[in-house]
């Protein structure tokens, strides 16, 4: 399934002499994804499956015993009449090795860091604001990345065209087989080039839609962190910390590193209903 072309909305078939070309039927997938996959294949690297991803552990893997820095593990203990959900480091040596946490703790802890990431309502509209510039700073480099590519499907063109009035001119056969390899590659390189071109649309119609799920994370992490499932945790949990969380038994939850907009976020505070710049940060709007 993984390199079957047909996935991607082009087709080919060597046997016959079918050249890859763009097919009748929808595609599944881009032929971008197809090609990274066909390279991932070939590297022989396999994407690390995460075993212990767990609906009961959300926090699992991400959050680190901050006595050795190694993820913490979890599971259920086993009580006279009831299952206990637990958090513990399993490092041996560490100092806090099989020292379990009340599940509780862990999440509630988290939970409470998460709300701390909550911008007030000015800086939400000061995060709109910015949003909209960089969207509308995209939309005009879409535009040249847009030209810029088909600049390069031109080129492309071109070099088949004087490979194919360079066969016409050769007797011999081995140089033809050269040349008409040569040319395969260039039609597959020019196919991705047009696929990359497709898929630069013009942006402003999707301004709503790329903004409004960026917004609403930025507004309130956890709300969208607690009513997702697994998954969708686990990509919050990637989008809010640059890093893992630590946790230490003696103290709690250890500053955490949130990403670059939370920090931003974080770094501008509101005195007297005005916003204040933090020293080193260049004015976002003309003063
Ligand atoms: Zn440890």
């Amino acid at each position: 399934m993984l390199s079957n072309l047909v996935y991607t909305g082009y087709v080919e078939f060597p046997a016959w002499g079918v050249s890859r070309r763009k097919g009748h039927h929808e595609p599944i997938i881009s032929l971008e994804t197809f090609e990274r996959i066909q390279m991932r294949l070939h590297e022989g690297t396999t994407a690390a499956v995460r075993k212990d991803l767990n609906e009961d552990f959300p926090l699992r893997g991400f959050v680190l015993c901050d006595d050795c820095g190694q993820p913490m593990t979890a599971g259920w203990s086993k009580g006279r009449s009831k299952h206990y959900p637990y958090y513990l480091c399993d490092t041996r040596g560490c100092e806090c090795c099989r020292k379990s946490v009340r599940r509780d703790e862990i999440e509630d802890g988290f939970a409470e860091l998460l709300r701390t990431l909550q911008p007030t309502q000015e800086l939400y509209g000061l995060a709109k604001a910015m949003f909209t510039d960089a969207w509308k700073m995209r939309a005009s480099e879409a535009i040249r990345d847009k030209s810029e590519l088909e600049n390069q499907v031109r080129g492309v063109e071109k070099q088949i065209q004087t490979l194919l009035e360079r066969i016409i001119e050769t007797a011999s056969d081995t140089v033809i087989k050269a040349y008409e390899g040569k040319i395969e590659k260039l039609e597959r390189q020019k196919l991705l080039l047009e696929e990359k071109v497709d898929r630069i649309s013009p942006p402003t119609r999707k301004l709503d839609d790329f903004i409004e799920p960026a917004l609403a994370l930025l507004s309130s992490p956890w709300n969208i962190y607690e009513n997702g499932n697994l998954p969708f945790k686990r990509a919050v949990l990637r989008l809010v910390f640059a890093d893992p969380i630590r946790y230490s038994l003696k103290y709690g939850y250890r500053t955490a590193n949130p990403t670059i907009p939370f920090k931003m976020l974080a770094s501008i505070s509101s005195v007297n209903g005005e916003m204040v710049r933090p020293r080193g940060v260049e004015p976002l709007f003309p003063e």
